[in-house]
């Protein structure tokens, strides 16, 4: 999935059409895929690291299953392999956009091949309609659903979290080491610890949300950074916005504010002679807290 602000761009001029800007959710929506089990399903979520850029849906495990409509709406656009035999395999693999009441838009990624007739000739659709079969397609290590629903012609991502139905979570959020970065070597960093300093390098720590099956690793919906007991950086992931080509969330931050070589970005910090403290807050989906804090002596030596 590394096209999007390219998809995006073409689909865009698509959807001036339908009139203005409403953001008003509706309610009642449905997961497209999943069912009973969809707390152990879903593998990926809204605003993780992608590498190079957010990514901007939730992805749900799941191989030649019954992809649903969450929603009554008009299936807009749909790209299949097939439609062009001799192109090359976009990142969304085949997908299927609708367009809902109040301009939401729901998009299903890595279909698998075959489009049912449906899509081509059921221009309307109906809550739970089947729309396609969960497959492998694009850029895709593994059968998932990549799902995605936006507003406001396509340049705001909503995190489908925030409106479909409640996902059970009952582990909390886990905070690894902080991690200071200098060229290519990683020095870990744990409460207690002193090190020497002669410049300032990015730190970055490791969080991941524990999901309700062992060994997932999820990205997290909140996140505060406190250095020396002011706030350094926040972050909340209801939301992507498109401004100037670059997507950022609600709290005004882009990728690279966020994440350093996958791991979530503290910051370039300059500190004190002296013990320093940085604490964590991370707060998954469902609320689950969990904060730790780093107090640190740093020995500052003068630079050669
Ligand atoms: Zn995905």
């Amino acid at each position: 999935m590394k096209k999007i602000p390219l998809l995006f761009s073409i689909i865009i001029p698509l959807f001036f059409i339908f009139g203005e800007e409403n953001t008003k959710l509706p309610d009642g929506f449905i997961w497209p895929v999943g069912g009973d089990s969809i707390e152990t399903k879903l593998s990926s979520l809204f605003g993780e690291s992608r590498g190079d850029h957010f990514h901007n849906g939730v992805d749900v495990s799941s191989d030649n299953e019954k992809v649903s409509a969450i929603e009554n709406g008009t299936i807009i656009y749909s790209h299949y392999k097939s439609d062009n035999p001799f192109e090359n395999e976009s990142g969304s693999g085949n997908n299927v956009w609708i367009l809902h009441a109040n301009d939401i838009l729901s998009a299903y990624y890595h279909l698998k091949d075959g489009r049912s007739s449906e899509i081509l000739e059921k221009h309307n659709i109906k809550k739970g309609d089947f729309i396609g079969k969960t497959g492998n397609t694009g850029h895709s290590s593994g059968s998932h659903l990549h799902f995605v629903i936006a507003t406001n012609q396509g340049r705001k991502i909503i995190n489908p979290l925030t409106i479909l139905p409640k996902v059970k979570d009952t582990r909390p959020p886990t905070i690894g080491s902080l991690i200071l970065t200098i060229g290519k070597n990683k020095t870990y960093i744990n409460d207690g610890d002193s090190f020497n300093s002669s410049n300032n390098f990015p730190i970055t720590v490791d969080i991941a949300d524990a999901g309700e099956r062992k060994g997932q690793r999820r990205g997290i919906k909140y996140i505060q950074f406190m250095v020396n007991n002011k706030v350094y950086k926040e972050s909340n992931f209801d939301e992507l916005s498109l401004s100037n080509g670059i997507w950022k969330n609600e709290s005004g931050l882009t990728f690279n504010d966020l994440f350093f070589e996958n791991n979530y970005y503290i910051g370039n910090l300059k500190f004190l002679s002296g013990d320093n403290t940085i604490s964590i807050k991370a707060i998954d989906f469902s609320n689950n807290k969990t904060e730790k804090a780093f107090t640190f002596y740093v020995n500052k030596i003068q630079k050669k």
